[in-house]
C-alpha cells in the first residue's frame, strides 16, 4: 500500500519541484537582474568649502569603455585621475561648456578628484551655474562628471558639508544620472527648512540664513499654502520633488529655477511667480503667461499677508515705471497686443512685465463687479488646468466668469494706452 501511494505521488512531486525551481530561478535571475541595474555605475561624495570658494568632488567610476566628460560652464580648477593609488595621466579637451577626456583605461574602476571654482560675485549676464557664498552654494547640472550614451544609468551620490549645513535642493543616495541634471543643487545653512508631502509628492522650501525682511515661519507658511492651493485649483503635476531655496538679497543677482526647483533672492513676488510657472499653460501668449502670472502672483501675496497694501500699491507703481522704462527702451509705445506677440518672436516686449499686470488688475476688479462670484483667479486656474491646451483666453472668461472682456480689451489691450490712469480707477 505504502509503496503505490508512493508511487502516486511521485508524478506531482516530481511537477511540484519543477514548478518550485522555476519559481526560484525566476525570483531570483529577476531581482538579480534588478539589482544589477540599480548598482551604482559611479559614486560622487561633493565637498564645498566653507566660505563657498570652491568645490571638490570625489567620483568613482566603473569604466564601460565609454568617455568621461565634464560640463564644468569653465570652473574647473583641477582633475586627478586615479587608479587604485597610481595617479595616472588623462587627456582633456574643451569644446565651449564641457571637457572631454580620453587615454584612460577602457575598463575597470577609476577614482577622480576634481575642483570647482565657484563664482562668488553675481555680475551682469552670468547664468548662475556654479556659485558660491560664505553660507551656502548653487550648482546645476555640471557638478556631476558623466559619461556619454549612459544618462540612464544608476549613481549614488553624497555630500559632505560643513558643520552647521544642509542640503536644501537636490537629493543624496541612489538616482538615474538623467534625474541630477533636472535640478538645482544648493547646500547651506539653513534659517528655516521644512518639507511637506502631498499625496506622494515632497515640497521643500529651504531659507538660508540672513534672509532677514519677514517673519520666517510666516513666509514659508504662506508658500505652503500657495503650492497646495495651486495643486488643488491648477492640477497635480507629475514630478516627485518640489523645492524652493531662498537666500538673501544682492547675493545670487535674482533668482534662477530648473526643473521643479527654485533658488531666489528674497523678492516674494518673484517667488511665487517662479513656483507658479509649475503650471504654466505654455500655449497661452505672453500677455496671460508673464503678464497675468506676475498679477495674479501679488495678488495671492496680498491676500496671504505677506504683502501690505502699500507694497501692493508699490507693486503697481513700479510696474507702471517699468512700463515707462520699456517705451524708452523699445522707442516707441506698443499696444499689448503688439506687445505680447513680440515677446514672443524674441523681439522685445517688455511691457507685458510692465503695463500688462496694471491692466489684468483693471480686467480682474472689471469681471468681479460684473459677478462678485467671480474673479481672474479663476481664469487662471482654468487657464493652468487646461495646460496642454491652446485655448481662447477671452471667450474662457466670458464663458467661466459671465463677464464680456471684450471692450476692455479693445481699449486697453488692442489700443495704445496714452493714459494709464484709467486702469487703476
Ligand atoms: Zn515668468
Amino acid at each position: 500500500m505504502r509503496k503505490a501511494k508512493a508511487s502516486l505521488l511521485r508524478p506531482f512531486l516530481k511537477s511540484i519541484i519543477l514548478t518550485s525551481l522555476v519559481w526560484f530561478m525566476l525570483c531570483f535571475c529577476g531581482s538579480e537582474r534588478i539589482l544589477a541595474e540599480r548598482e551604482p555605475i559611479y559614486r560622487y561624495t561633493v565637498i564645498p568649502d566653507e566660505k563657498g570658494q570652491f568645490i571638490t568632488v570625489h567620483a568613482d567610476l566603473k569604466l564601460q569603455g565609454s568617455v568621461p566628460y565634464l560640463k564644468d560652464f569653465g570652473q574647473m580648477e583641477s582633475i586627478h585621475w586615479f587608479v587604485g593609488d597610481r595617479e595616472i595621466s588623462v587627456k582633456s579637451r574643451r569644446i565651449g561648456d564641457i571637457i572631454s577626456f580620453s587615454d584612460l583605461p577602457a575598463r575597470g574602476e577609476v577614482k577622480v578628484i576634481y575642483r570647482l571654482k565657484c563664482v562668488t560675485e553675481s555680475r551682469p549676464g552670468y547664468r548662475k551655474r556654479l556659485m558660491g557664498f560664505s553660507n551656502f552654494v548653487l550648482v546645476r547640472e555640471g557638478l556631476f562628471l558623466g559619461i556619454e550614451g549612459l544618462a540612464s544609468k544608476f549613481v549614488d551620490i553624497s555630500w559632505r558639508l560643513p558643520s552647521g549645513w544642509t542640503l536644501v535642493l537636490g537629493g543624496e543616495g541612489l538616482q538615474r544620472f538623467v534625474e541630477t541634471q533636472k535640478t538645482l543643487w544648493v547646500a547651506g545653512k539653513t534659517a528655516q527648512l521644512t518639507e511637506e508631502k502631498v499625496g506622494d509628492k515632497f515640497f521643500r522650501i529651504g531659507i538660508i540664513e540672513g534672509v532677514y525682511d519677514v517673519d520666517l515661519t510666516d513666509a514659508i507658511t504662506t508658500l505652503k499654502s500657495i503650492f497646495n492651493k495651486a495643486w488643488n485649483d491648477c492640477g497635480q503635476l507629475d514630478a516627485k520633488n518640489f523645492g524652493i531655496a531662498v537666500v538673501p538679497s544682492k547675493s545670487i543677482g535674482g533668482g534662477t529655477s530648473l526643473g521643479f526647483t527654485i533658488i531666489s533672492e528674497n523678492n516674494w513676488i518673484t517667488i511665487v511667480h517662479e513656483m507658479l510657472h509649475w503650471w504654466t499653460n505654455r500655449h497661452s501668449p505672453a500677455w496671460f503667461r508673464e503678464g497675468v502670472h506676475t498679477y495674479i502672483s501679488a495678488k495671492i501675496l496680498t491676500r496671504l499677508g505677506l504683502l501690505s497694501q502699500d507694497q501692493f500699491d508699490s507693486f503697481l507703481q513700479e510696474c507702471l515705471n517699468e512700463h515707462n522704462e520699456v517705451v524708452e527702451r523699445e522707442g516707441e509705445l506698443n499696444t499689448l497686443a503688439e506687445s505680447s506677440d513680440n515677446y514672443d518672436n524674441r523681439k522685445g516686449g517688455g511691457d507685458i512685465y510692465g503695463l500688462m499686470p496694471v491692466f489684468a488688475y483693471k480686467l480682474d476688479r472689471e469681471i468681479h463687479s460684473y459677478n462678485p462670484g467671480a474673479n481672474l483667479d479663476l481664469v487662471f486656474a482654468a487657464v493652468c488646468q487646461k495646460r496642454h491646451q491652446k485655448l481662447d483666453i477671452l471667450a474662457l472668461i466670458k464663458e467661466i466668469t459671465g463677464y464680456d472682456p471684450g471692450p476692455l480689451f479693445e481699449k486697453y489691450f488692442y489700443s495704445r494706452v496714452q493714459d494709464v490712469s484709467g486702469l487703476l480707477k
